[in-house]
């Protein structure tokens, strides 16, 4: 797990330290280039929110790291982060990534007395070490905020879906409760994106055979089609057939009494050609009685 701890200025390196200790990664922010780097999580340290806002905005960061928070990532910010996330700020005009609905009073506890030290519960877990320094507190908190600590009637600690804040400085203090909880809302949203994944995975899959039912829905219609083209052309096919013997039918008796003579008469000038070509003519016939005739033969057997 690979937490992007924005190292523009303020308290970064303890954040990076308690991270450490349970064993995530920290991935320095100091420019939009490293908001590219797969992050599963980002940490806003405490610091000066006027200084980290205006760094933010010079660098080009503000609006990435707004989209990140926007599409889900898991942040947490603290003291000054707390402000660069608070949607109102009430003793100030300047509104930094504002995506958290709460209303946060900057330096709330007052200049010179505002940094103290305290135990007290968070999210139901115990009394945790609280240090304060020129602190924040939470005056109201919209839809979907969960309280998670309160000092002396002052919210000191909230959750908004993937938005976690801290008035206080957690990474100050040996106690990891608070990087451990966001740790969890950081593995929780990990789990929850795979799940996604695979849920559209198998939605993918499903679609497979849903695909297979649109093509094989498709090649049913082309052989419908191609079906009905055929009968078409076979019907037309029979349809001339049946529409040239009619008219064959109908044409007949006029061709019947041309035709039969015909046949009749070229059979029988043929026969009477057959009959000629047998039939010596007379000339020949003439030859033939002057060779008898000049031969010696007895004259019984001479014509007249
Ligand atoms: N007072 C600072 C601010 O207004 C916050 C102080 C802190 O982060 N410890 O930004």
């Amino acid at each position: 797990m690979t937490i992007g701890v924005l190292c523009l200025q303020g308290a970064f390196a303890e954040h990076e330290a308690r991270l450490k200790e349970l064993g995530a990664q920290a991935a320095e922010l100091r420019s939009a280039e490293d908001l590219q780097q797969p992050l599963d999580g980002l940490i806003l340290p405490g610091g000066e929110s006027t200084t980290m806002g205006k760094l933010l905005r010079d660098l080009d960061m503000l609006q990435p790291v707004q989209e990140k928070i926007c599409s889900g990532m898991p942040v947490f910010g603290t003291c000054a982060g707390l402000l660069l996330l608070a949607e109102q700020i009430e003793n100030d005009t300047r509104r930094h990534l504002a995506t958290m609905s709460i209303t946060a009073s900057r330096n709330a506890y007052g200049r010179q007395l505002g940094s103290f030290f305290t135990q007290a519960s968070f999210a139901g877990n115990g009394d945790i070490p609280m240090t304060f320094i020129r602190a924040p507190y939470i005056t109201q908190v919209g839809d979907g905020v969960e309280v998670l600590a309160v000092v002396e009637g002052k919210i000191v600690a909230a959750r908004q879906d993937n938005q976690l804040v801290t008035a206080f400085h957690p990474e100050l203090n040996g106690d990891t409760t608070v990087h451990a909880y966001f740790l969890q809302m950081v593995s929780d949203s990990m789990q929850a994106k795979s799940q996604n994944c695979s849920r559209k995975q198998s939605r993918g899959n499903s679609h497979a055979p849903a695909h297979t039912f649109v093509c094989q829905r498709n090649f049913f219609i082309w052989l419908m089609l191609a079906c009905s083209v055929a009968i078409s052309l076979l019907a037309r096919l029979v349809t001339a057939v049946s529409l040239t013997l009619h008219s064959l039918m109908v044409c007949m008796p006029l061709v019947t009494p041309m035709v039969l003579p015909r046949i009749i008469i070229s059979a029988i000038l043929d026969w009477e050609e057959s009959i000629m070509v047998f039939t010596p003519e007379d000339s020949s016939l003439d030859h033939l009685a002057n060779a008898l005739t000049s031969s010696g033969l007895p004259p019984c057997l001479r014509s007249s």
